[in-house]
Parts: C-alpha cells; sequence; structure tokens
C-alpha cells in the first residue's frame, strides 16, 4: 500500500515533467565539463572564483590528509576536534571583522541549527520570502511562529516587526538571493533588528569570497557591525571545498556551540578539509584578480545579451538569470543550449515562484570572455528563433 502510493507519487512528477535527474560529469569542476562522454561549456556552478580543482588547494588537502588523516573520528565536543579547526576559525573571524567563527559540516546544517539555537517556542522569526530552502527548514525547527515578508520588502517587515508582541524576534534573510542574484537590504534590515530588539542572521552563500574587500563577503562590503548580526558563510561554493562557518559576537559563537544540534550531534568535517580551507581563505584574500576578471565578464553578458521578451534580471553578482516565465518553453531554451553544447540550468517551480520559471546562469573567473560571447550570440539567437 504505502509502496503503491509512493509509486503513484513518482509517476505523477513524470505526468507533470517535475521528475528531477543528475548529470554525472566525468571531469573536475570548472567552465569544460565532461558528461556522458561530450565536452560541454557549463554555467551551472558556484565555483565563482574557480577554486574547486585549482591545484594549490588539491596540493594543501593532500598535505593535510597526510599530516591529520582522513577521518575526524568523533564530534567536535567529544574528540573530533583538531588544533586545524581553531586555526581556521580564528583566521575566518578576522577575515570577516568578527571576534569568532565556528565551522560547520555544510551551510545547510548551519542554517538548520544557528535558528533553533537562538529562538524557540513564543518567539518569532520573520523571513524574506526568497531565502534559501535550509532557512526556511531552520525557521520550522524553532518551533517559532514564522513570518514570512515579501522579498525585501523593509516597509511590510517594519509593519511585522511592529504588530508582534513575540518575547524574542529574529530576522533572516539570504544576502545575495539565490535564483535572484540580487543583494539584501542589509543596513535597513539592521536598522530595524536594533529598532525592534531583533537578532539579524544574514546567509552569505553567494556573497562570501566574492563581494566587499579581498572578498569579505556582503557584510563587509556594506560596512556594517553588531553584536546582533550573525553572519553566515559557505565555504563550497566561491571558497570552493566543504563546509560552513558562523560568525560574531564570541558570546554569541559559545552559545552556538552549546546548543546547535547540527554542530553537537555530527562527527567533525575531517581536519583536511580545514586545512585546505586555511589556504582557500588566502587565495580569496589575494584574489583582487579572480574578482575584476569576473566582474568584467558579468558585464560583458549583460551588454552582449539583446533580449526582448525574456527579462535579464538586475544583479551585479555572478548570478544572472534570464527569466522566460513558461515551464514548458524555458526547459525546451535549456535543451537547445545542451543540444550547442552548453550547459545552463533550467530553474522552475517550485524553487522558484510560478510563472517565473528561469536559466539560472553562474559565471565563474574561470570563464573567457569568448566563452560568454559564446553563450549570449546562443541565447540571442534562440530567442528570436522561438
Ligand atoms: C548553497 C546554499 C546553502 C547551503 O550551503 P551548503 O554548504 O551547500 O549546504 C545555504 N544558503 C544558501 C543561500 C545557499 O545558496
Amino acid at each position: 500500500m504505502l509502496l503503491d502510493q509512493l509509486q503513484a507519487d513518482l509517476a505523477d512528477l513524470d505526468t507533470r515533467a517535475l521528475r528531477r535527474t543528475r548529470r554525472s560529469l566525468d571531469s573536475p569542476c570548472g567552465p569544460h565539463v565532461r558528461v556522458d562522454g561530450r565536452e560541454l561549456l557549463a554555467f551551472c556552478s558556484n565555483d565563482y572564483l574557480g577554486l574547486a580543482a585549482d591545484q594549490e588547494l588539491v596540493l594543501a588537502l593532500q598535505d593535510g590528509a597526510l599530516r591529520w588523516g582522513v577521518g575526524s573520528g568523533a564530534s567536535h565536543l567529544v574528540s573530533g576536534h583538531y588544533a586545524v579547526h581553531d586555526a581556521l576559525e580564528a583566521r575566518l573571524a578576522t577575515f570577516v571583522g568578527c571576534e569568532r567563527a565556528l565551522y560547520f559540516s555544510t551551510g545547510y546544517m548551519a542554517n538548520a541549527g544557528i535558528l533553533p539555537a537562538l529562538v524557540g517556542r513564543g518567539d518569532a522569526v520573520f523571513a524574506d520570502r526568497l531565502n534559501h530552502a535550509s532557512l526556511i527548514d531552520g525557521a520550522l525547527l524553532t518551533r517559532a511562529d514564522v513570518h514570512r515578508y515579501p522579498h525585501v520588502d523593509l516597509v511590510a517587515l517594519e509593519r511585522m516587526l511592529a504588530s508582534s508582541d513575540a518575547r524574542r524576534k529574529l530576522i533572516v534573510t539570504d544576502s545575495v538571493f539565490s535564483m535572484d542574484g540580487d543583494v539584501a537590504p542589509l543596513a535597513g534590515l539592521l536598522a530595524l533588528a536594533e529598532r525592534f530588539d531583533a537578532w539579524l542572521v544574514v546567509d552569505d552563500a553567494h556573497g562570501f569570497g566574492v563581494l566587499g574587500p579581498q572578498g569579505r563577503g556582503t557584510v563587509a562590503e556594506a560596512a556594517l557591525a553588531s553584536w546582533r548580526l550573525i553572519y553566515m558563510g559557505t565555504l563550497g561554493k566561491a571558497a570552493g571545498v566543504a563546509g560552513a562557518f558562523v560568525a560574531g559576537h564570541a558570546d554569541v559563537i559559545e552559545w552556538l556551540l552549546q546548543r546547535a544540534r547540527t554542530y553537537i550531534f555530527t562527527t567533525g568535517a575531517p581536519p583536511a578539509v580545514a586545512q585546505a580551507l586555511l589556504k582557500s581563505v588566502d587565495l580569496i584574500e589575494a584574489g583582487d584578480a579572480r574578482r575584476s576578471h569576473l566582474a568584467g565578464l558579468i558585464a560583458q553578458l549583460q551588454s552582449e545579451l539583446r533580449l526582448r521578451r525574456w527579462q535579464v534580471l538586475p544583479s551585479r553578482t555572478p548570478i544572472q538569470p534570464v527569466v522566460i516565465g513558461d515551464n514548458a518553453e524555458t526547459v525546451a531554451v535549456a535543451r537547445a543550449l545542451w543540444d550547442d553544447g552548453l550547459w545552463v540550468p533550467a530553474i522552475r517551480p517550485p524553487t522558484v515562484p510560478a510563472g517565473s520559471a528561469r536559466l539560472r546562469i553562474t559565471l565563474s573567473t574561470s570563464h573567457t570572455q569568448h566563452d560568454v560571447t559564446r553563450l549570449a550570440h546562443a541565447l540571442n539567437e534562440l530567442e528570436t528563433r522561438a
């Protein structure tokens, strides 16, 4: 019975063209990948600085494994915490301008752990409607009342905060929205957090390494500092490795270490990974040339795309979405690009709102100007044919 129902649910995904499949890469992450025996030019990854297959990082990981072995052997609070984890946390805290940082195995786990550690039953969470799924899940785990405000709408948020009589309040936002590429109004959000005595959690998954001076992230770019601001950055995107960190006031970080269940009840990430990440932060800090090449590619794509029906969303980040609208048309365009040797993901509801299906183009500093021209020409051509 249960299995029959599940099989019917799977068949239903097929009827609605919503079943997802994976492509297996047979080469390292980069602009040119081999998939199913074909070479493709890819605009899909979040490897914005081209570090995921960087040789210096490969050597750092190798060196880390020789020094520390492969596994940590236990959770951080038992015996799975190593000196190199401490060194990484200290480096990350200084880099983003906070007192202390805590390293998590993944960004999903960081978000699922931070929110329930800070608020609970009887409290209130205020979340941007377009926040990442991990923040939505983290908010549900708090058991607090969750209020979702219209995307980047400070006026609506202010109204919601003013009418709340919750004991404790927490505002949570992506800094760079992962399907739109736009940047949250962080100064305005912090001003509201101060006025209504709320925490402000900022998820900088797509800003860390890319935005701000030396890639220190969106909070550094906006020059904000406050004990009530809790910064989360991920280390599997621009940093090119894996994991995430939370940074802020030392007492807040100490509390997360005591209470975040996704930190406490999991095996510590391999210390060799922390060693590779120390090198990655060095490369990010010294990466102005990588970032300026990337900024050039973003400007180039925007000037070479000549679309009339399809809408290029206003974004200054490496996430450059082209909204097509209709699900079937979006899938057909992605398919035509694929046949042309270009890999761009089609994003459909429920990941994005109904009627706003899109191509999510991501640029990396590893792309060349020629790569970007090839993509722009292919899209211009497909739009006129459609
Ligand atoms: C990717 C992402 C995460 C999750 O980070 P992982 O390290 O991949 O688990 C969290 N928040 C946002 C906005 C993301 O884009």
